[in-house]
């Protein structure tokens, strides 16, 4: 609207300063106008040469030069006369009129124009706006000064291992050919927000020195209102000419969202009109593109199972908040920027923040460093880290978990329960990773793995899978003589678990190989629903599915009593790192799992041969 204003205005002036300009014009050259007797003296004076009518008006030339004009009243008898007096006479017609309605005419034509060119100049320039906003988001990062490689990205050694690969491949892509080996095309990387997805993306850019375009799916909810899918092969056609590059899509979940979000139905068509248009181009570059589309969410669940196809995003990796040692480095990747009293302990600011993103922790260092400038400091201490964590977690709304320090050593004993347990049963998988950092709905986690793929499994095996269950619940109980809601999800694979061994697999001695359920879906039977049986039979299964259930949290409570030392020491050190990978849990059970200490003396252990013991705690008691 204002472009329009200001060029009416414009034309305006302009209008003025004309008309002003040629009445002046006027003023000056218009003929001197003389009364009509006047003109009439001239006349009977013969001092007149010529004359010249103009409708009403006739202008009169003197035997002087000079000219004039005049009103007359009665043209006809004028003429006659004149003719008497042999004076010349001429005829113009008066187009003054016409004169007037053409430039009437042309004034409402300029502006005319003037409107229309100030509105199709301001779609313009909006259309402009738009796409640079757009263009915008088109990094090369040559253009980027700060570049990013994988020394920014700290905490998260396994994915960068996984994505080593796709840089790998954009340096050298004749490599990859020569072999006949298939590139990665595209890659998704899901993980709980502010975990360093775009960081690493745009890593991956700068080591691979290619440039780097990226958008959010939610632009094109958004901002691309019915032009998403133009957008996108727009941005693919772009980036075809400067393969190498990597693509990165942020919040795919917005466009790849499976339709049955509740998006209104035209939201829904431009979503899906944008998707397809993203497969499309997806399934469309050969190979010989040298191009990585890699693909940011947080929510994996909604994903449209489209997208996971091979050829499309047939890579997953997980990227997940990192542990003590992962937030030690993020914050030395961040305190480098800041200057740092050489008092400051980063372990021990990442001990006070449980459960921090890596953006959460460039939040913490950059707070702290406000709090030192604040209060005149030089140098930021670790007072500031104290405050600034104070402030975020109080003054803002944490998005993930924040446990209190009751919370987290239940569920290091929880933890470490599964694992004792774990451990001493012959029949179970090894351990493969311990965690207590909460993520999705899970708050800890304790991994196995299948040593080899069983397909399928004999009645110690589930039985010991039973058992490594009930540890959870079972360590909580022996150290804190109390139960907590954390062992739902336990019970319910249990029950699963002894569902299906009784009424599927006829491993019941009393209920013998009959079915006496249905179905299969998940892990080891999943949901299963109870044939139609006599009441007395249906309690038969129940006391049967009990009976196991029970056997197994008093195996899995007599394991953990024998070994509450153990027990103790493992949660401690999984307080102290939150994570314990397989090697290091080999190490620890090594070291402390021995007969003496399952006999319960614990003076005797000899820390000093213990090859984790910056892990063992023990060993920092003894200090
Ligand atoms: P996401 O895309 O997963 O939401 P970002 O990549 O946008 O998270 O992270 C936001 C900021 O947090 C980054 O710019 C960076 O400063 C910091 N950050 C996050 N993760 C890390 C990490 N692993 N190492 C270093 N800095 C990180
Ligand atoms: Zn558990």
């Amino acid at each position: 609207m204002a472009i329009l204003i200001r060029n009416l205005f414009v034309f305006f002036l302009f209008t003025i300063i004309l008309g002003g300009s040629y009445g002046l014009w006027v003023l000056e050259h218009r003929l001197r106008t003389v009364s009509y007797s006047e003109f009439r003296y001239c006349l009977l004076n013969h001092d007149l040469v010529s004359t010249t009518f103009i409708g009403n008006r006739v202008i009169a030339t003197h035997k002087a030069g000079d000219q004039y004009e005049t009103s007359v009243p009665n043209p006809e008898k004028l003429i006659s006369e004149l003719q008497a007096h042999n004076i010349q006479i001429k005829f113009k017609k008066d187009r003054s009129e016409q004169v007037f309605q053409g430039i009437a005419l042309l004034y409402v034509v300029f502006l005319l124009l003037t409107v229309i060119i100030s509105l199709s100049r301001k779609r313009k320039l909006e259309e402009e706006e738009k796409n640079k906003f757009a263009s915008d988001k088109l990094i090369l990062p040559n253009s980027d000064q700060n570049q990013v490689t994988f020394d920014d990205v700290a905490g998260i050694p396994e994915a960068l291992e996984e994505l080593q690969e796709v840089v790998n491949f954009l340096k050298n892509p004749g490599q990859y050919k020569q072999i006949g080996a298939v590139s990665p095309k595209g890659v998704l990387l899901q993980g709980p927000p502010g975990t360093g997805k775009t960081l690493l993306a745009r890593a991956i850019a700068g080591e691979a020195e290619v440039p780097f375009y990226s958008f959010s799916g939610s632009d094109f909810v958004e901002m691309f209102v019915g032009v998403g899918a133009s957008r996108v092969r727009d941005i693919f056609k772009e980036a075809k000419t400067n393969a190498p590059c990597i693509i990165f899509i942020d919040e795919i979940d917005a466009v790849g969202g499976s339709r049955a979000g509740g998006a209104t139905a035209s939201g829904q068509d431009e979503r899906s009109q944008t998707l397809n248009a993203l497969l499309v181009e997806m399934d469309g570059f050969a190979s010989s593109d040298t191009i990585v589309v890699l693909a940011a969410t947080n929510r994996p669940d909604i994903l449209d199972s489209a997208l996971r196809r091979p050829g499309r995003f047939d890579r997953q990796v997980n990227i997940l908040p990192p542990d003590i040692k992962g937030r030690k480095k993020i914050l030395s990747v961040h305190g480098a920027r800041i200057a740092l009293s050489a008092e400051v302990d980063l372990d021990k600011v990442a001990h006070m923040v449980p459960g921090f993103t890596g953006a959460e922790l460039a939040n913490l260092v950059n707070e702290a460093a406000l709090m030192a400038a604040r209060t005149g400091k030089k140098e930021v201490e670790i007072k500031d880290f104290e405050q600034a964590r104070d402030r975020i977690l109080m003054g803002v709304e944490r998005k993930g978990m924040i446990m209190t320090d009751q919370d987290r050593n239940v569920l290091a004993y929880h933890e470490a329960g599964h694992a004792i347990v774990a451990k001493t049963l012959p029949d179970a998988d090894p351990i493969h990773k311990i965690t207590i950092i909460p993520r999705g709905r899970a708050l800890g986690q304790t991994q196995q793995l299948s040593v080899n793929d069983r397909s399928s499994y004999n009645y110690d095996y589930l039985k010991a899978r039973i058992t490594i269950l009930m540890g959870g619940r079972a360590a909580e109980e022996i150290a804190f003589s109390q139960k907590t809601t954390g062992a739902q999800g336990d019970i319910v694979q249990a029950t699963e678990i002894a569902t299906s061994m009784v009424c599927k697999w006829g491993m019941s001695d009393l209920i013998g190989p009959q079915a006496m359920a249905v179905d299969d879906s998940g892990f080891l039977g999943g949901a299963s629903q109870r044939l139609e049986m006599s009441d007395t039979t249906s309690e038969i299964v129940d006391q049967e599915i009990k009976k196991l259930l029970l056997e197994c949290n008093d195996e899995a409570s007599t394991i953990l009593k024998q070994q509450y030392y153990l027990l103790k020491q493992l949660a401690a050190i999984l307080l102290e790192v939150e994570t314990i990978d397989d090697e290091e849990f080999e190490i620890i059970m090594d070291c402390h799992f021995t007969d003496k200490i399952a006999a319960g003396i614990e003076e005797t252990h000899q820390c000093q041969t213990c090859p984790a013991a910056d892990l063992c705690i023990h060993s920092k008691l003894k200090e």
